[in-house]
């Protein structure tokens, strides 16, 4: 089969032909119609200090991790799912026996692989995965849109940490789960939604999105603004999505006292933050991680199915043959979120 793999713990990638492979009782054997390029996978390709660190052990391997394909093999106890089936991959493949699994939050498993980080991942045509990770997909739902629902999902777990109906949402960083994240508020009620990203080709997506007020944070006082638009009130409800300390630190700054922050964005190194303003605001700032398992999943397709418009945040759509193509795209800023099909 084709495959793409990190052959050497420099910059880029290794397009080749391999075994298909074999899967165990417990898994499920995928042929990819679709997977998507993620973040992460940019920072595997161009090999950075991340990337040396958490995965410099595992190569060579097969990576990437957003996927929707169909069933095409079933190890003998798999469970709730058929041949055929259409599928997408919960890409948190955890132990089922720390405490964190053993009381609800398998997303957050001590133990935890990732696929296409510590695993054999989904730039492939065919990807073995555990069945309990296996989420089964509606048929009407086009694989190349399929493959986005586990950024999507990020974006839910985020948005849902707290209520957004009748609030005002500042959501910073318009990559493709901060422009998902935008959406989603607008669906679920939310009042006002304000994004915040340093560029306008990102900004214009954001408004498609229903965005009520854009800031183009490279040029504009981004405190002010927000403080002006809620009449000197501030935001109910602050989103981090950039993994920009800059962003972090405004995003607390605008946030109502008694407000939510949920932070999904990595930062890459620590930095200095107001904890005394959060303490006196009586502020709730809260790390999200993943998705829920299955929870998240549930409202993702409950959404789709409600006609969230995931297409939206896939610009562009490559063989899986011209991935190299799919990253070049990225590095030029011209695409949001890129769809391979072997
Ligand atoms: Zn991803
Ligand atoms: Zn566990």
């Amino acid at each position: 089969m084709l495959s793409v793999w990190k052959s050497k713990p420099e910059s880029g990638l290794e397009v080749k032909e391999t075994e298909i492979p074999k899967i165990n009782e417990d898994e499920v054997l995928i042929k990819v119609k679709a997977a998507s390029i993620c973040g992460t996978d940019r920072h595997i390709q161009k090999w950075d200090e991340w990337a040396a660190n958490r995965i410099g052990k595992n190569i060579p391997y097969i990576f990437g991790h957003e996927v929707s394909g169909e069933i095409v093999e079933m190890g003998k106890n798999v469970r709730g799912l058929e041949i055929d089936d259409h599928v997408s991959a919960e890409t948190h493949i955890s132990c089922g026996y720390c405490f964190q699994c053993r009381t609800g939050n398998e997303h957050i498993c001590e133990n935890v692989k990732i696929l296409g980080v510590d695993v054999n991942g989904v730039f492939a045509e065919y990807v073995a995965l555990p069945y309990r990770n296996a989420w089964k997909n509606d048929k009407s739902v086009p694989h190349w849109i399929a493959s986005a629902q586990e950024p999507m999902g990020n974006a839910v777990h985020t948005v849902f940490d707290g209520d957004v109906a009748g609030k005002t949402v500042a959501v910073f960083g318009m990559g493709p789960i901060g422009l998902c994240a935008v959406g989603l508020c607008k669906m679920a009620g939310a009042e006002k939604v304000i994004a915040v990203h340093p560029s306008d080709f990102r900004l214009k997506f954001a408004k498609d999105f229903g965005a009520d007020l854009s800031l183009k944070s490279r040029d504009a006082d981004v405190k002010k603004e927000i403080m002006d638009y809620t009449d000197g009130k501030g935001v109910d409800v602050m989103l981090e999505m950039s993994g920009s300390p800059q962003a972090f630190n405004d995003g607390i700054s605008v946030l109502r006292p008694g407000g939510r922050a949920s932070i999904l964005g990595v930062y890459s190194k620590p930095f200095e933050v107001d904890v005394t303003g959060i303490v006196f605001k009586a502020a709730r700032v809260n790390g999200i991680n993943g998705r829920r398992m299955f929870d998240t999943w549930y409202k993702t397709k409950a959404f789709l199915k409600a006609g969230f418009p995931l297409e939206k945040i896939i610009t562009h759509n490559f063989r899986l043959d011209e991935i190299e193509k799919g990253f070049e795209v990225l590095d030029a800023k011209e695409a949001v979120k890129v769809a391979l099909e072997p």
